[in-house]
């Protein structure tokens, strides 16, 4: 694995543990049933199915898959996204629509995704632009911007950015 680039990082568990704090908090009562059993691994592959996968392997591997606690890594090259063990079913969509991103970048600029955003800040959070357009709610690289700057959400170009992402070629 130390050889491979590792290009692409996103949302630590423990941010991620708030994230399933808060979706328990809008579930409401539950009513009396039995427990469903949920695996991941399905959840992973239904919303893949949605997306496309873009010539990508799509993993998951047993948490830690670092030392950082990472939700998820991209590389470009083998195209691979390892998905961590410990993403839940609830926080697994978030996860794959902003590794997702990820892959449409390396798409649309091969070998110079970071050259082509300026820098790997930007890279991520053009990536949780397009993962917010994609319905998540949980958008960690915005959410650390606004707690650092002030400033909320995506600009103008940020979103044309990530639109450009959305619609390239799966
Ligand atoms: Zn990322």
């Amino acid at each position: 694995m130390s050889t491979r680039a590792i290009v692409a990082v996103l949302l630590a568990l423990v941010t991620l543990v708030t994230l399933g704090a808060i979706a328990t908090s809008h579930t409401g009562p539950r009513a009396a049933s039995l427990p469903t059993v949920c695996d991941p691994a399905v959840v992973m592959n239904h919303r893949l199915d949605e997306l496309g996968r873009s010539g990508y392997a799509w993993e998951i591997q047993p948490d830690p898959i670092d030392n950082e606690h990472h939700a998820g890594y991209t590389y470009f090259d083998p195209p691979l996204v390892v998905v961590s063990g410990k993403v839940t079913c609830e926080q697994m969509p978030t996860v794959v629509n902003h590794e997702w991103m990820h892959v449409q970048q390396a798409r649309a600029f091969p070998g110079q995704v970071v050259l082509a955003y300026g820098g790997m800040d930007e890279v991520e959070i053009i990536a949780d632009c397009g993962s917010m357009l994609l319905g998540s709610a949980y958008t960690p690289y915005l959410t650390q911007r606004r707690q650092q700057t002030g400033d909320h959400g995506c600009t103008a170009d940020e979103n044309w950015s990530a639109r450009e992402l959305i619609n390239h070629p799966r």
